[in-house]
């Protein structure tokens, strides 16, 4: 298929063509996460956004390089060389080993992502496996004179930056503005200006990641690492750096200076930022008690969920919402998310119920076009997903007899509903639950058949240890002559 696609770039502000450098071949990073806590509604939507991305390229026929980073250098969210370590700080919380923690909350989120069927990058590197490549990107940065050293630390030059290429061309901010902004701040210490950022930072007494470098002992940046790993695995130039809406200033405004300053040139062709989330209409945030965990949403376990709601909910949630619009979480909306999901599954397997005939009278072409077209249009899920729904009535049409389809178009019919639902929204059947009722029910059967056994053969501490133990868990037993009932309370 000839490709049309159309991403909306941050940089030009402009919906554009997507060409890439190499003809077929796409290379993608995306922002990871920072690893010192659970997973939280934050980090699910630049996962599916960019997931739903990457499995277009890829379904597009695209060969995708994707490289998504793991955080693990502490830092603070938005200047990097202020404060505590975060990763330190929880490591003295829970004294352990700071690269325990970081492996823990690692895992956490791979299980997370996985329950939310986004697919594995194909790289992902930790910042604190490539601390010579960022010690070198330093060098290159220092050489072409964009930055200075201040007693073991090393910092970027934004006003000297700034006079030759233009600090804020991302975020449209400007130097001036940030000036007159941070004129109040107490106290710049060491730098030649408040808005200089960390490329390397002297570690202070009791910081325990740290590293030797010709500087100093001490760690790097935090905007550095997305530059230097993109650069490593992705060149000096590349196709799309994404990242939620939240890192756009200053995170890869500096990631852009860094790159120029080392380079004479931006490496990022197309930027995209997916918006971001609220909760119940408000921002979410730890200090707010709204900051909800995969995990919760998951388990139903927080005090503003009304009950558990699967990881395909939350997954078809987020996809029924542009990536670029803002997304209101409520108990209401993910509801009814959770019965469209199922209306749609169930639209997909009532395809298998049609009988083909003869001819066929829908038009299948303006059908997938329409698919293609939303697709193309800046990946326009919400309007992609409408366009199923509507496919849903006509299959339900067809099942009716009101409309016909020949064998080979419902080949066709099929083959597009796999694609789009399961290969590109990366949506999956949700287990039926009855399956499992069935088990259970068949599990206490067994249970019981057992305890009869032991009655019989007049062990009845065992038989007694059984109806207790079933009792506990809210099933109530009535012996009958011949056998048993039971029901759950
Ligand atoms: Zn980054």
């Amino acid at each position: 298929m000839e490709n049309t696609l159309f991403i909306y770039n941050s940089l030009t502000r402009k919906k554009e063509k997507f060409n890439p450098i190499t003809p077929g071949h796409v290379g993608l990073y995306v922002c990871g996460p920072t690893v010192y806590g659970d997973a939280h509604l934050g980090h699910a939507r630049p996962a599916i956004t960019f997931d739903l991305l990457y499995r277009y390229l890829l379904h597009l026929g695209f060969k995708v390089r994707y490289v998504r980073n793991i955080t693990d250098v502490g830092h603070l969210e938005n200047d990097a060389d202020e404060g505590e370590d975060k990763i330190l700080k929880r490591a003295r919380i829970e004294s352990l080993e700071p690269m325990e923690i970081v492996q823990y909350y690692t895992n956490s989120y791979h299980h997370n992502m996985r329950q939310l069927n986004t697919l594995d990058p194909g790289i992902e590197p930790l910042a604190s496996g490539h601390i010579i490549e960022q010690q070198l990107f330093i060098d290159r940065i220092l050489k072409s004179g964009y930055a200075y050293e201040v007693n073991g630390s090393v910092y970027f030059d934004v006003k000297k930056y700034d006079k030759k290429y233009n600090y804020g061309k991302l975020s449209g901010r400007k130097l001036d503005d940030l000036i007159s902004n941070t004129r109040d701040l107490e106290g710049q210490g060491e730098k030649k200006n408040p808005f200089d950022f960390a490329l390397w930072k002297k570690a202070t007494s009791g910081h325990i990641m740290h590293w030797p470098s010709k500087w100093s002992e001490g760690y790097p940046g935090w905007h550095l690492e997305c530059s230097t790993m993109s650069t490593k695995y992705l060149g000096e130039e590349f196709d799309i750096h994404g990242g939620g809406l939240d890192l756009l200033f200053p995170h890869h405004e500096c990631e852009i200076a860094q790159s120029t300053a080392a380079n004479g040139k931006g490496a990022v062709h197309y930027w995209m930022h997916n918006n971001m989330i609220t909760l119940n209409g408000q921002k979410m945030g730890k200090s707010l008690g709204n900051a909800v965990t995969l995990n919760d949403f998951f388990a139903g376990t927080h005090p503003l969920l009304e009950k558990a709601y699967s990881p395909m909910t939350v997954r078809f949630f987020i996809l029924q919402a542009h990536y670029r619009s803002t997304l209101d979480f409520s108990n209401q909306a993910l509801q009814a998310s959770e019965k469209g999901l199922e209306r749609l599954l169930n639209g997909v397997d009532d395809i298998e119920k049609i009988r083909p005939s003869g001819k066929t009278s829908i038009d299948l072409t303006s059908f997938e076009k329409k698919l293609y077209e939303a697709m193309n249009d800046d990946m326009n899920s919400p309007v992609m997903i409408s366009h199923l729904f509507e496919g849903v009535k006509t299959i339900r049409q067809i099942i009716a007899g009101k409309e016909t389809i020949n064998q080979a178009d419902l080949e066709r019919l099929h083959g597009l509903y796999h694609a789009f639902v399961f290969d590109i929204l990366g949506l999956q059947k949700i287990e039926k639950e009855g399956k499992q009722k069935d088990l259970s029910s068949d599990l206490i059967d067994t249970i019981l058949n057992i305890r009869l056994k032991a009655k019989e053969n007049k062990d009845f501490s065992t038989s007694d240890l059984i109806r207790d133990s079933l009792n506990k868990l809210g099933i109530e037993i009535k012996d009958k002559k011949d056998g048993f009932e039971w029901e759950v309370k």
